[in-house]
């Protein structure tokens, strides 16, 4: 029994310690079928990627890609969530380079219009996760991630409530509408217990993700697999376990056959 694929992984190109071939390495010493480089979107402030090393990227990935056969390797990109209005740092353009976009909220982004820094960044930077949110402030938030899986065919939303405050159940709903997964993080899981409780009686299918900055990191699964067993989440409504994703961009794009 094993989880197949680590679908959030950093390099040195964002906030990652390691080399894309690294954390390709560290996948398949750890037995997996799949794994994705997603380094931190364009309009992060400290860790973006730049948009002239992604040439570098995708060719480094091509020849990874001959270069370990027994691995699939797909080079996406955890993007920010950037506006209140459920914008993205990225363009319509920039999709088909993408093989997988994560989506997430992140501090010291680039907000999209100025007065999403005010009404946006600077409110969620104050409060953050906390109970001290208001009802109009977590609305605003949950609203914001509703559009973005309106407006974006985003595959995955990476740790719904780090530093932000959404109602995740109704997050977790609209991933379920448009076939988005929602994350169960590496690093740290910011929804409650009830709330990933409630998000699991509904259905919701997961994906389990390092969000590996070093490499000794990809594949580690400890984490969310402590939270499914506190919550009793079904393996079965873990998307990467024991089986393959099928993500919302690449069906979009006819990726897949069958
Ligand atoms: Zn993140
Ligand atoms: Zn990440």
């Amino acid at each position: 029994m094993a989880f197949w694929g680590d679908y959030h992984t950093h390099t040195i190109y964002s906030h990652g310690k390691g080399t894309i071939e690294e954390n390709v390495i560290r996948a398949l010493k750890s037995g997996l079928k799949e794994i994705a480089i997603t380094d931190h979107g364009f309009r992060h402030m400290t860790y973006n990627v730049r948009r002239m090393d992604w040439k570098t990227m995708r060719q480094e990935t091509e020849f990874l890609k001959t270069k370990y056969p027994s691995i699939n390797i797909y080079l996406g990109l955890e993007t920010n969530l950037s506006s209140r209005r459920g914008k993205a740092d990225i363009l319509p353009s920039d999709m088909p380079m993408l093989d997988l976009v994560i989506c997430g909220y992140h501090k010291f982004v680039l907000p999209d219009k100025l007065s999403d820094f005010g009404m946006f960044f600077l409110p969620n930077f104050i409060f953050g996760n906390t109970e001290k949110s208001s009802a109009k402030l977590i609305k605003r938030n949950t609203d914001a991630y509703i559009k973005l899986l309106e407006n974006y065919s985003v595959d995955i939303v990476s740790h719904i409530n780090y530093g932000i405050k959404a109602d995740a159940a109704e997050v977790a709903r609209a991933c379920r509408h448009f076939g988005t997964y929602v994350e169960l993080n590496g690093k740290r899981i910011s929804m409650t217990d009830k709330e990933l409780e409630i998000i699991a009686s509904e259905g919701t299918e997961f994906i389990c993700d390092s969000d590996a900055h070093s490499v000794e990191r990809v594949g580690d699964f400890s984490v969310p697999v402590a939270a499914i067993e506190r919550v009793g989440i079904p393996y079965a409504q873990i998307a990467n376990w024991e089986r393959l994703p099928r993500f919302r961009s690449r069906k979009e794009k006819g990726l897949y056959k069958d």
